[in-house]
């Protein structure tokens, strides 16, 4: 019998539950941040600054002058590209006059301006990123392998390449932490929008930073997983 991801299964296998709960909690903070997202895309700026040109804004009062602000299709596609220094806003973003947007591009902003300082956590997200991706395509067929061929130091190195796979989840973190923290300071410190735009601000920020913190959690979840599996396994041998 093949249960999740391939591996196979003797009798019920509860372990699972930590996949479901790691799958329920990334759908919360999903639906939390559309949500929030578009309760503040409702409320109007009071200066009228659209995202673009809220993030021209920051950029250049934090002395940036070689990052492109570009549309990207999509909504919540907002991304800053450090190696081509281009800042991409979504349809969502770019035009619009909203509180959502505008907190969006300071966020977007908040990674050119640790791009620009050489912000250490950035830095090693770019650095251990391709690794990670080598990592995470190996791990699965490794461990399925393993467990097909039942060899125990095969599933192992699967699953410390899974490990090393979903460290770079972890390092985000502070990353997208650090990112809204300089792009509420900066809206706060030019005065580009009110007391209460902020609390709004952060509200949005804060659900988008949720949703980070539950795609890490949920694969440590996975990752206690392929752990519980080799002990099972390693247990019944005994
Ligand atoms: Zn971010």
């Amino acid at each position: 019998m093949y249960g999740y991801y391939g591996y196979p299964m003797y009798g019920y296998d509860w372990t699972y539950i930590l996949v479901l709960i790691g799958a329920v909690i990334s759908m919360l903070a999903s639906y939390n941040v559309k949500a929030t997202f578009e309760k503040f895309a409702k409320v109007q700026s009071f200066s009228g600054l659209t995202g673009a040109q809220a993030a021209q804004m920051i950029l250049e009062r934090n002395g940036i002058n070689n990052v492109r602000i570009q549309g990207i299709a999509g909504s919540l596609t907002d991304n800053y590209v450090p190696s081509k220094k281009i800042l991409n806003l979504s349809q969502s973003t770019i035009n619009s006059t909203s509180i959502a947007a505008i907190g969006v591009a300071a966020h977007e902003c908040g990674h050119a301006i640790q791009d620009a300082k050489g912000y250490q956590p950035l830095v090693l997200t770019r650095t251990i990123s391709p690794m990670c991706a080598i990592a995470s395509k190996i791990s699965i067929p490794l461990i399925f392998f393993g467990l097909i061929v039942s060899m125990t130091p095969l599933i192992k190195i699967g699953i410390i390449a899974f490990a090393v796979a979903i460290s770079v989840q972890l390092l985000t973190l502070p990353v997208e932490f650090d990112a809204s923290k300089r792009a509420v300071q900066t809206l706060a410190e030019y005065g580009m929008v009110t007391d209460q735009e902020l609390s709004g601000i952060k509200s949005v920020l804060s659900a988008a930073a949720l949703t980070y913190v539950a795609a890490a959690a949920s694969s440590i979840l996975q990752l206690l997983r392929l752990l519980m599996i080799v002990r099972g396994r390693e247990n019944r041998r005994r």
